[in-house]
């Protein structure tokens, strides 16, 4: 079969790359799942578009973030940052808590493109995506929007970005206060990354760990010991899941990289996780991988209707997005020297204020933490 795109995985980045492609086209979103975006392999958290327009200023239009109320299980107000010894941050920073499954099924099915769901891409060769049912499709463009273990990325040799790990249960019965988004960190519960509580509304909420293979190497842990922990022990999540009933599970990985160098090779897109289009140091995906999936769509349309070059892609979503992922990414890099023992971590954060921390939420990089740098080697040795 002869189509003009392929969008290959449809999560957020394929969703949103269905909704802004032309409906002139003849598109074909493919996913391997029956039902898109389910199960929910998330903690489901976005910030508002008020927020949005704080964390990424150099955005044109923020309308993808008037999410409607039909996809928002809940609305939480403020962040609080755990640390390993109970201190707490508490920051004023509000979330749409997404029914994600319910909003990418909507936003792809709602793109009137062709859906073959329950259809899984088995190999990609020369613009040809032949599927495991033996069937074969051959696009004039191809969006790789297949996510972290992207089987597109890893045919053209560019899968090469770091993954963590992650683990989550939905609770019910959880008893923690449903404006506030919990982030938590230390060796025993997320090694590398961070734990976290996500109230659903409802008494229910997303509880989870992520952390990544050579910190939790190190300490001797893996994952289940670790969500075990953050549940059952670990005093700070713990207490507000005593009477709490597990009633979903899932495991996953999200990539903690910079994106690939490239996102086009040919008539290949790349988009979201499959590039790496994260804000590393929180592990945030969604909103990158609406605004990247916008953009392919709408540059893809024009390059077939001989309006522009594929090429715009790569300085479009760059200029919207890579400033923030680079902040990002050098807070997550500056972690990665400073968190291995938590003792000490608690004494660098002696140093970090609350407005520091709504900063660092924001993936913006506080004066004192850039000047900071040069001088790790010795704080390491005297705090
Ligand atoms: C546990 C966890 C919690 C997270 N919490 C948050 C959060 O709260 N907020 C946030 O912003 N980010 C969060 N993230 C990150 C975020 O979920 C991702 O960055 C985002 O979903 C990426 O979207 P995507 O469309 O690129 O990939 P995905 O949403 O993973 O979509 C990829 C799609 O491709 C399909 N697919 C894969 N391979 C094939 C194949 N061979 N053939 C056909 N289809 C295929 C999959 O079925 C899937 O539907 C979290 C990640 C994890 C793992």
């Amino acid at each position: 079969m002869n189509i003009d795109v392929a969008v290959v995985g449809v999560g957020v980045a394929g969703a949103f790359a269905l909704r802004s492609l032309s409906k002139k086209l003849n598109v074909v979103g493919i996913d391997k799942r029956q039902k898109p975006g389910y199960p929910v392999e998330c903690g489901e958290i976005i910030p508002t578009k008020e927020e949005m327009k704080e964390l990424l200023p150099d955005l044109e239009d923020y309308s993808l973030f008037d999410i409607p109320k039909r996809f928002e299980s809940n609305k939480t107000k403020a962040f609080a940052f755990v640390l390993p010894n109970g201190k707490t941050y508490t920051v004023d920073f509000e979330m749409h808590v997404l029914q994600r499954d319910k909003f990418i099924q909507t936003v792809a099915a709602e793109s009137g493109h062709k859906l073959m769901l329950n259809s899984r891409v088995s190999d990609f060769r020369d613009s040809t995506v032949k599927l495991a049912n033996g069937e074969e499709m051959t696009a004039k463009v191809v969006v790789a929007s297949d996510g972290a273990n992207s089987k597109i990325a890893k045919r053209l040799g560019v899968w090469n970005y770091e993954l963590a790990s992650a683990k989550q249960y939905v609770m019910k019965d959880v008893e923690c206060d449903e404006d506030t988004v919990y982030m938590y960190v230390g060796n025993r519960i997320a090694p590398g990354g961070y734990a976290w509580i996500i109230p659903k509304g409802d008494g229910i909420a997303n509880v989870g760990v992520g952390l990544r293979q050579k910190f939790a190497k190190a300490v001797g842990i893996n994952i289940h010991q670790a969500l075990d922990t953050f549940v059952k022990e670990f005093p700070y999540s713990s207490c507000f899941l005593k009477k709490s009933e597990i009633i979903g599970k899932i495991g996953a990985v999200v990539p903690v990289s910079l994106p690939i160098e490239k996102t086009i090779y040919g008539n290949v897109i790349f988009t979201g996780d499959s590039a790496s289009m994260i804000l590393s140091h929180v592990g945030a995906g969604i909103p990158t991988s609406m605004i990247a999936g916008d953009i392919a769509g709408r540059v893809i349309s024009g390059y077939l209707e001989g309006k522009n070059g594929l090429e715009e892609y790569e300085e479009l979503w760059r200029n919207a997005l890579f400033r923030v992922m680079e902040r990002s990414y050098f807070i997550k890099s500056m972690w990665d020297r400073i968190s291995d023992n938590d003792k000490r971590l608690v004494r660098y954060f002696a140093l970090i204020g609350n407005r520091d921390m709504s900063m660092i939420l924001r993936s913006r990089v506080p004066l004192k933490l850039k000047m900071a740098v040069p001088l790790i080697p010795l704080l390491n040795l005297m705090l």
